[in-house]
């Protein structure tokens, strides 16, 4: 339920009425702007009489919120929401971009990628550390060696470091060496890592999953932003079709919707869609046309050696040739890079 207040009502009354609908079991988030003061209630609103809260004469309207998900909605927050990581602010009018391999292999490796992303524009790097792979044979990142040295290439580059938790396990060490915690596709509903996840203070790449709606997906970042953190950026990385030629099915339209139904800034992984290295190009484009606010895009000096994604990953001037044209694509949707 979501209490539209007049709008320069007085900051005491504001805290008066929120305590008179506290009082009646339910969690109240104030969200006050220029243009408009509302007061988010969270709970079991059943038993509330909209009438009631009506009457107050500071209350413009009251509306229910038909969605399950609240805290991620639109109506509990106008407008888009920012996430600051270190500086860096996702969700604004400059385009976040998120580069490097899909694992980290070793020392020279991230630290050569890192340079050269970080060259052509790249805000954020990314590498993996700990892999969800298909097979339990197939190469499963170098773990806690990985995030160390991921440590070395954001002390050497400057740049912040996103990388996958797989569980609860190291959530320690993430939140102390990780810039943006990553959940990959594959336990996006997993709700016991998400409700540890929502009471840290660390910025959140939630990635859609395999065969998540976005409905799902927003309700597994309620389960973040329930726990108190609001630092949370979507991804949509691909969704499993009938379609084989691709990996996954870039699902294009889910960025507009998503930004109809919610605040939060949203991403999209052209690679994990694709599966193919010629395909992100255009897909990464067509990402930006349609409102993206960023790109995680995987990038590896060696792709044919790569111990992970190698065919959907594109050479360091690859990238730096896409950076570069991507900036028309930007400017003519208001945006920049
Ligand atoms: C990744 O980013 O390397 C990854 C495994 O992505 P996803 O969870 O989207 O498959
Ligand atoms: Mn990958």
């Amino acid at each position: 339920m979501i209490v539209i207040l007049k709008p320069k009502t007085p900051k005491a009354e504001v805290d008066s009425l929120t305590k008179a609908i506290k009082n009646l079991g339910v969690e109240v988030h104030p969200v006050i702007g220029k243009e408009l003061m509302i007061l988010g209630l969270i709970g079991d609103t059943s038993k509330i009489d909209p009438n009631k809260i009506e009457a107050n004469r500071n209350v413009e309207r009251v509306m229910h919120v038909q969605e399950p998900f609240k805290k991620a909605n639109r109506m509990f927050h106008p407008e888009n929401s920012k996430v600051d990581v270190n500086g860096i602010t996702i969700g604004g009018k400059k385009i976040a971009l998120i580069a490097g391999p899909c694992s980290v292999e070793s020392e020279e490796q991230i630290i050569s990628i890192a340079k050269s992303v970080k060259a052509s524009g790249t805000q954020l790097l990314r590498g993996g550390a700990f892999k969800p792979r298909t097979s339990p044979y197939s190469f499963q990142g170098l773990e806690t060696e990985g995030l160390d040295l991921l440590k070395v290439a954001r002390k050497e580059t400057g740049m912040p470091i996103v990388t996958e938790i797989m569980s609860t396990q190291y959530l320690d060490r993430f939140v102390e060496d990780v810039d943006i915690i990553q959940v990959g596709a594959r336990n996006m509903q997993n709700f016991d890592l998400l409700k540890e996840l929502g009471k840290t203070n660390k910025t959140i790449l939630l990635k859609r999953g395999l065969s998540a709606t976005i409905e799902e997906l927003l309700m597994s970042a309620e389960y973040i932003m329930a726990g108190g953190n609001n630092n949370v950026i979507l991804c949509e990385r691909g969704i499993r079709t009938f379609e084989t030629y691709t990996r996954n099915t870039l699902d294009l339209s889910a960025i507009p919707a998503i930004k109809k139904l919610s605040h939060l800034p949203v991403v999209v992984d052209p690679s994990h869609a694709a599966g193919k290295n010629w395909m992100v190009d255009p897909l990464s484009k067509a990402a930006i046309a349609v409102g993206a606010d960023g790109l995680i895009i995987e990038v590896h000096n060696d792709p044919v050696n790569a111990l992970c994604d190698g065919p959907q990953s594109i050479r360091p001037e690859e990238y730096d040739k896409l950076v570069k044209e991507l900036s028309l694509i930007a400017a003519a949707v208001g945006r920049e890079i």
